[in-house]
């Protein structure tokens, strides 16, 4: 339920007239791609809000107006400012004025509004990343449970299931609250798990070779992804690069994956999962693509691709499942790996 917090601000008010014809003569520049935060109106009534109500340093909501705030525990455990409460209230007045004149509905620092739930900014995607976190945990369990540890690439598994535990907990976190550290560990341990798949395919072609050839690509794999976090960390943050560069990787390893399922189509008929996984994959991507205000104020496009991801969680894990278990009887049946069997071209 949307809840607008009254502020010293009125809509109604000879003020409120003035800044909505303010908001009038901004429509040129809305109608060319500017967000609501942008707008005269917004900032005009954040201003007011933060004046009339917050502390000098924008913390503490002032004693005449907590009453109109009634702040619950999940808004004080997630940190709501008073400025913060300022910013929610006018992003609604802003989106209403919007609204009322049949405009189209405006975003806010990029950002669609989104109807705050037990201190939750986008509750759906919250939701979803912990149901993914709790898949990856279920799958992972069913993995060690059926697969015995001394099967090769036993450990590889574990690599993109532990990444990908964090990498849920982070977007859940992010979507809980949006700043600068959620938003960079987000972007980085996201990209920790696109990165993982990669690491993950290529471990899996060379798995026969030696350790030594395994430890180099590990150690370049590791000081890259350092490389990368640092880039993010030290920069300011650009989401169409990072993206491209989550493209290209996530590319990369579903081609090498293609290559594989090509030459042990006849060998291995289970190459239809990772294949299945990878079509998938791409199709709920392009979730990503769509940009709508949120259904409900609720549910937007990022939140249905986190949905998305659910079922192709299991996809992926009972493929590793069936590959290391068949690789397990491969190397009882022939004895462990010799160099002959190396250079076998049964990946
Ligand atoms: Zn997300």
């Amino acid at each position: 339920m949307i809840t607008i917090r009254k502020t010293k601000f009125n809509v109604n008010s000879t003020e409120g007239r003035l800044l909505l014809l303010v908001l009038l003569s901004e429509i040129s520049t809305l109608v060319s791609g500017s967000t609501g935060d942008r707008t005269q109106f917004f900032r005009n009534c954040r201003e007011n809000c933060e004046r009339t109500n917050c502390s000098l340093n924008g913390k503490e909501i002032q004693e005449q107006a907590v009453k109109f705030y009634k702040q619950s525990i999940f808004d004080l455990i997630t940190q709501w400012t008073c400025a913060d409460e300022c910013q929610y209230a006018c992003m609604w007045r802003t989106v209403f004025a919007f609204f009322e004149r049949g405009w189209p509905i405006p975003q806010f620092y990029g950002k669609w509004p989104f109807c705050r739930l037990m201190g939750m900014q986008e509750p759906a995607s919250v939701f979803f990343s912990l149901l993914n976190f709790l898949m990856h945990l279920r799958m992972l369990r069913k993995f060690r449970r059926e697969v015995r540890d001394d099967s090769p690439c036993y450990i590889l598994c574990h690599i993109f299931g532990l990444t990908s535990l964090n990498g849920w907990i982070w977007s859940s976190i992010f979507h809980t609250r949006d700043n600068p550290l959620t938003e960079l560990l987000d972007y980085a341990c996201g990209y920790a798990v696109v990165l993982s798949c990669l690491y993950c395919m290529i471990m899996r072609m060379l798995h026969r070779y030696s350790l030594f050839l395994r430890g180099v690509i590990t150690l370049a794999f590791v000081s890259y992804y350092i490389n990368y976090f640092a880039y993010l960390s030290l920069g300011k943050l650009n989401y169409s690069f990072n993206m491209k560069v989550n493209v290209c990787t996530g590319l990369l390893s579903a081609v090498g994956w293609f290559i594989w399922c090509h030459q042990v189509r006849t060998r291995r008929p289970y190459f239809r999962r990772i294949l299945r996984f990878y079509v998938l994959f791409a199709l709920a991507m392009s979730l990503e693509l769509f940009d709508f205000p949120p259904i409900l104020w609720i549910l937007d496009a990022h939140a249905l691709w986190h949905l998305s991801t659910i079922p192709l969680v299991s996809v992926y894990y009972n493929f590793m499942i069936e590959d290391c278990c068949t690789l397990r009887k491969e190397k009882a049946l022939k004895g462990d790996y010799s160099l002959a069997y190396t250079y076998n071209k049964n990946i």
